[in-house]
C-alpha cells in the first residue's frame, strides 16, 4: 500500500506552511538551484517555522516511511534536496538571527543563506566564513565543512561552530556542543545531514570589516596556472584564493577578442590590513597583464555579488585533492577544458593550509586537514541528451588530475555512489561517523543525503 499523509492533519499541526501539489507556488516551492532535477514532485513541502514543525515532520517522515529531503538553501550538487514522491523539509522560512558582538558569537537559524548572514553580521564588522556564493544555505555548507574566502585565516565553517541545535531520528531536539553530546558535534562537522535536523547554529565570528578582495582575470597559460597556484602557496594566511579557469564569458569589461578564449578568472580575498592586502596581491597582478583587475579595498559582503533568482543551471561535477600543480597538471587543465564540448567547462582550484591544517585531523568528521589543493571540474550543459558525454569527460578529467588517492570534499559530490561517499571519509573517520550514526539515526530515516550507512550489526562495530 502507498503510504498517504493527511494534508488536512498536518496543516492544523504545524506553524508553518505546507504546499502540495494542489497548491499554486508547488512548482516554485519544489524547484532547487540546479536544474535536472524538475522531474521529482514532492508529496508535501512543508515550510517549517519553528524547532517544533520540524519535529512533527521528522516524526511524520518516521510513521509513513516516505522519503524525506531536508533542505536549507536548495545548492545540494547531488539533487538531494527534492524527493520525488517524499516530503520535503524546507527550512528557508527560518532566518532568525542573535548577533552578540561582545561576545563574537551568532546564534543563526538554518534557513539563512551564506549571504543573508554575512550582510547582517557586517553592520558589526563581523563575519564566519561560508562560501564562495550568496545563495548557498548556511545549513548544507556547515554540516559539510565550509570552504570559502576566509578559510586559510580562520578555517573551515565548522572550525567557527561552536554549537547548535539539532532534532533527531527520535524527534528531540537536542543542543550538541564540545562538551554536551560530543560525539554528535563531531559527526556533524563534516558528517553532512545524516545525523538529524539542524534547526540553528551558533558561529564565531571574527573582525574582517574591510577586505582587499575581488575578481582578476588573466590569461589561462600552463606557465599562469602553475605559477598562481604558487604564489596562493606562498601567500600569507590572510589570502584566500579561488582560481576558476575557464572560457570568459561575454563579460562587457572584457575586451571582445577575449571571449570563449580560457581565462583565470580568481577571486581573491586578503582579510588583514589594506597595505598589506596589496602587497600580498601584488604578486598575481605581476604574472601577466591582468585582462580585468578588480580587486580593491571593500566592505566584506561586497565579494557576493547578487544572484540570479532564475539561474537552474544543468551541471556535472566531480571533485578532488591535490597536492600540487605542476607543470604537467597546468598543462592538463588546459587540453581538457579545451576539449570540452559543453557550453561552460570549469576547473576550480582552491589552495587550502593555514587555519585549516593547523586544526588536528581527528577533530571533526571533515579530515582532509592536510591536503593542500582541493580541485573541482565541472561542465555546464544545455541538452539532457549530452549527460553521458559530459560525465565521461569529468570522469576523465578528474581520473587524469588524481594523485594517489579518491579523496574528495562532501559538499561537492554529486549522486555518484557509495564508493565516493566512503571516500570523503578517509581513515578511521568512517567507522567512527557510522557507529555515531547507529546511535542517533539506527533506522537510517536521514537516508537523502551523502549516506554514511548505520553500523548496525556490522562485525567491525
Ligand atoms: C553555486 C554553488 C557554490 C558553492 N560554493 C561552495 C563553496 O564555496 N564552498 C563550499 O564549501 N561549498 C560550496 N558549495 C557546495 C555547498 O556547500 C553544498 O551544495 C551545500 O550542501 C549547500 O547547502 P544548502 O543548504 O544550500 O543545500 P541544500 O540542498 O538545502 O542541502 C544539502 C544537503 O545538506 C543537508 N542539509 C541541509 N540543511 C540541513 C539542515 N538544516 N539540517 C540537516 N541537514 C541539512 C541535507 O542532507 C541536504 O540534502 C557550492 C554549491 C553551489 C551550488
Amino acid at each position: 500500500m502507498q503510504p498517504s499523509i493527511s494534508i488536512s492533519r498536518l496543516r492544523a499541526a504545524l506553524n508553518g506552511r505546507v504546499i502540495t501539489p494542489a497548491d499554486t507556488g508547488y512548482d516554485h516551492a519544489r524547484t532547487v538551484f540546479y536544474g535536472g532535477f524538475d522531474q521529482r514532485r514532492p508529496a508535501a513541502i512543508i515550510r517549517v517555522a519553528d524547532p517544533s514543525d520540524v519535529t512533527r515532520v521528522v516524526e511524520l517522515a518516521g510513521e509513513t516511511g516516505l522519503e524525506l529531503a531536508v533542505r536549507s538553501g536548495g545548492h545540494s550538487v547531488a539533487g538531494h534536496s527534492v524527493a520525488d514522491g517524499g516530503i520535503v523539509l524546507d527550512l528557508a522560512d527560518m532566518k532568525a538571527l542573535a548577533i552578540d558582538p561582545e561576545r563574537r558569537t551568532a546564534w543563526a537559524e538554518a534557513g539563512l543563506t551564506a549571504g543573508e548572514y554575512t550582510t547582517a553580521t557586517a553592520a558589526y564588522g563581523l563575519a564566519t566564513g561560508f562560501g564562495d556564493t550568496s545563495s548557498v544555505g548556511i545549513g548544507g555548507i556547515t554540516l559539510g565543512g565550509g570552504v570559502g574566502y576566509l578559510v586559510r585565516k580562520y578555517g573551515l565553517t565548522i572550525d567557527n561552530l561552536l554549537a547548535a541545535d539539532i532534532v533527531t531520528a527520535d524527534g528531540l531536539l537536542r543542543r550538541v556542543d564540545a562538551t554536551t553530546h560530543p560525539d554528535l558535534f563531531w559527526a556533524l562537522r563534516g558528517g553532512g545531514g545524516n545525523f538529524g535536523v539542524a534547526t540553528r547554529f551558533q558561529f564565531r565570528l571574527h573582525e574582517v570589516d574591510t577586505i582587499v578582495g575581488g575578481m582578476l582575470i588573466l590569461p589561462a597559460t600552463p606557465a599562469i596556472i602553475h605559477s598562481f597556484i604558487a604564489e596562493a602557496e606562498a601567500a600569507p594566511d590572510e589570502l584566500s584564493t579561488i582560481a576558476n579557469i575557464m572560457p570568459a564569458p561575454p563579460m562587457p569589461f572584457l575586451p571582445k577578442e577575449h571571449h570563449g578564449r580560457l581565462v583565470v578568472m580568481a577571486m581573491l580575498v586578503y582579510a588583514g590590513a589594506t597595505k598589506a592586502g596589496e602587497r600580498a596581491i601584488a604578486p598575481f597582478r605581476a604574472l601577466a597583464t591582468p585582462l580585468a583587475d578588480m580587486v580593491r579595498p571593500m566592505r566584506y559582503p561586497e565579494i557576493y555579488p547578487p544572484d540570479e533568482e532564475d539561474y537552474h543551471p544543468v551541471a556535472v561535477g566531480r571533485t578532488l585533492f591535490v597536492d600540487s600543480i605542476d607543470r604537467g597538471a597546468a598543462e592538463t587543465i588546459v587540453a581538457r577544458l579545451q576539449a570540452s564540448s559543453a557550453p561552460m567547462a570549469v576547473a576550480q582550484l582552491r589552495v587550502l593550509g593555514g587555519a585549516v591544517a593547523r586544526v588536528p585531523v581527528a577533530a571533526t568528521a571533515f579530515a582532509h586537514r592536510a591536503r593542500r589543493i582541493m580541485v573541482n571540474v565541472a561542465a555546464v550543459y544545455a541538452r539532457p541528451d549530452e549527460a553521458a558525454l559530459h560525465t565521461a569527460w569529468a570522469d576523465d578529467f578528474a581520473q587524469s588530475l588524481h594523485q594517489g588517492d579518491l579523496a574528495g570534499y562532501v559538499n561537492f559530490l554529486g549522486d555518484e555512489g557509495a564508493a565516493r561517499v566512503r571516500a570523503a571519509y578517509p581513515g578511521a573517520t568512517w567507522e567512527r561517523l557510522r557507529a555515531i550514526k547507529a546511535r542517533y539515526d539506527p533506522t537510517n530515516l536521514f537516508r537523502l543525503n551523502q549516506n554514511i550507512p548505520p553500523a548496525i550489526g556490522d562485525p567491525q562495530q
